[in-house]
């Protein structure tokens, strides 16, 4: 496409006569694209095709662009990531433009990443993927298929679908595998999905008291359609926290049949004594009892093994 560098140049100057651009539009002609459309609309007139010769140069510099694609964040074409489109337009020739493939993708990207939200989350885990999940490791497998099989589970009936309560050592994967979830059900029927590191989150509510944003702050937790509690049993438990925080939260999910999803360095009976125990109160078993009972009913727990990939 090197002829079009030198056309520009002498489109610039002032063109005296006529034998100039004609010779412009005969270079123009060669390029194939061009061509095509020269033959498929020999209506136009040559004197159309000489108005707008600076319209064609642009298409062919455009596409010799992307035919030498430098990637979408250094397109040098006028319209960022758009790729020219002659058209007949009442016998001349006119541009329209539509995203290239690599806008189309990023935009896809973009659209998915609105529907998945975090709070105190490592941007990086988000960008998870099953494809990138380490399958081979034996002490994974069993937790990849759990998860699989939860995607499965909640594209059938996202309203019957039983959580997900995953557990192991720290640095195993297991947010990262929450992330490769959401990742999986926001790409493939629009579904949005909200995860939470908990101690965090329990510690903003905390002083949520003192500008009566408790409930506001609760309600996104509440209602968003997938939630994941990050790091549950990591964070320092009150009787508040326990029954009017997390009791509440699980309770209204559980009416609204919407599924939650956990992960955790304890295991069903190490998060009850958890619960069980606060500063404050001292222990209370039941009450620990009556909370743990929501969580083991409404989902399965899988353990994950493998290397701390940190
Ligand atoms: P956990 O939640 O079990 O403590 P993480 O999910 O935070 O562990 O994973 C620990 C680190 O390893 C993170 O930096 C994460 O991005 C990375 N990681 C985990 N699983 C994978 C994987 N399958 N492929 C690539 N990186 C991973
Ligand atoms: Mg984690």
């Amino acid at each position: 496409m090197e002829p079009f560098k030198s056309i520009v140049n002498s489109l610039q100057q002032p063109v005296s006569g006529t034998a100039e651009p004609e010779q412009i539009l005969r270079k123009l002609g060669q390029n194939p694209r061009i061509r095509r459309f020269v033959d498929q609309n020999p209506k136009i007139e040559r004197e159309q095709w000489l108005k707008n010769i600076t319209k064609l140069y642009q298409f062919a510099e455009e596409w010799s662009a992307c035919d030498h694609c430098p990637g979408l964040d250094r397109c040098p074409n006028m319209l960022h990531g758009f790729r020219p489109r002659l058209l007949n337009d009442q016998g001349h020739p006119a541009l329209s433009f539509t995203a290239c493939p690599l806008t189309e993708e990023h935009e896809a990207k973009q659209r998915q990443s609105r529907l998945i939200s975090s709070y105190y989350i490592p941007k990086d885990i988000l960008q998870a993927s099953f494809k990138a999940v380490d399958k081979l490791e034996p002490g994974r497998q069993s937790a990849l298929k759990a998860a699989g099989d939860f995607v499965k589970s909640y594209l059938e009936n996202p309203e019957a679908v039983k959580g997900l309560y995953l557990c192991g050592e720290f640095g195993v994967g297991k947010t990262y595998l929450m992330g490769a979830i959401m990742n999986r059900l926001a790409e493939s029927r629009h579904i949005a999905s909200l995860i939470v590191y908990t101690p965090d989150f329990f510690h903003e509510i905390k002083s949520a008291i003192q500008d009566n944003t408790v409930d506001r702050k609760l309600d996104v937790l509440k209602k968003t359609p997938l939630l994941i509690l990050d790091d549950i049993g990591a964070e320092t438990m009150t009787p508040w926290i326990r029954d009017e925080v997390l009791g509440s939260l699980l309770q209204y999910r559980m009416m609204e049949h919407l599924p939650t999803l956990y992960t955790s360095n304890f295991n069903y009976d190490e998060l009850e004594e958890h619960f069980a125990y606060s500063q404050k109160s001292g222990v209370e078993y039941v009450k620990a009892r009556r909370l743990m009972e929501r969580i083991r009913h409404f989902t399965t727990l899988v353990e994950m093994g493998g290397t701390n990939r940190r």
